[in-house]
């Protein structure tokens, strides 16, 4: 069975104290459920502090973005080999990544073997815009960028591969998408990984949901057939609402 998969993801939000004090909150409330994975994604200068202070039986780091070289003359990048120890997953190519700082395809391929080489996990984004779901070509981005995020992974390194559907008028707008367009995208996604690395792989991947997940509309993801969790923006940032959303995926995940 897969593990569900809760990623909070702080964008550039909490200062490395207001970090810490949210962190203490949070481990107060969350029971620790062995069926249950909580990854909490904070800025990455506060990541090194959060390692020292994380239940690990309850969370586990990562990292919010990094380049794809691992060291060099990369002014102001960090690359995922230094993350390593410190951050278990990466996110990459989230559409923030891809529209507001214009990374590429071929960007997020590099970036997602960076991250394999590492040693750490990579939560792929993957979602469509509002215009190309108008149009009616979500299926045709999510297959391009699958297909690019995943080329060059070997059928050894996919296990180690979470993707979220995370389509992009759904983030950050309260315009969240139903559960069954949440649940056709992730058969789509889950079939594509099939047809690349074939059957064990494909029940195996975890695919997430992410777009303006809360604490109304997370159980019904959650229990979604081929949603295996939830990325999560805005709700992380309070206390009890990301409490309420675990200890709904504890609930579904302990059924
Ligand atoms: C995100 O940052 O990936 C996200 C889904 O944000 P929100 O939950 O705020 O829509």
């Amino acid at each position: 069975m897969r593990k569900k998969l809760i990623v909070a993801n702080w964008k550039m939000k909490f200062t490395v104290g207001e970090s810490s004090l949210f962190l203490n909150k949070l481990q107060e409330k969350v029971v620790a459920n062995r069926n249950v994975e909580v990854v909490i994604c904070p800025n990455v200068l506060t990541l090194q502090s959060l390692s020292l202070q994380i239940d690990r039986r309850k969370f586990k780091l990562g990292a919010q973005n990094c380049y794809y070289k691992d060291e060099g003359a990369f002014t102001g990048e960090v690359s995922a080999s230094m993350l390593r120890g410190i951050a278990n997953y990466i996110i990459i190519g989230h559409s923030e990544r891809r529209h507001i700082f214009c990374e590429t395809d071929k960007l997020i391929t590099q970036k997602v073997q960076a991250v394999l080489r590492s040693g750490l996990k990579p939560i792929l984004c993957v979602g469509e815009t509002k215009n190309e779901r108008i149009a009616g070509e979500t299926a045709h981005t999510l297959h391009a960028q699958v297909t690019a995020g995943l080329a060059n992974v070997t059928s050894e390194e996919i296990k180690d591969v979470v993707i979220a559907y995370e389509p992009v008028w759904a983030i950050g707008t309260g315009d969240f998408a139903k559960s069954e367009d949440a649940m056709t995208a992730a058969k789509y996604i889950r079939r594509q990984v099939e047809g690349l690395f074939g059957k064990k792989a494909a029940e195996e991947i975890q695919i997430l949901y992410g777009g303006s997940v809360d604490t109304d509309n997370a159980g019904s993801y959650l229990a979604a057939e081929d949603v295996d969790g939830l990325l999560v923006g805005g709700a992380s940032l309070k206390a009890d609402a990301f409490a309420t959303i675990i200890g709904k995926a504890n609930e579904i995940a302990t059924a």
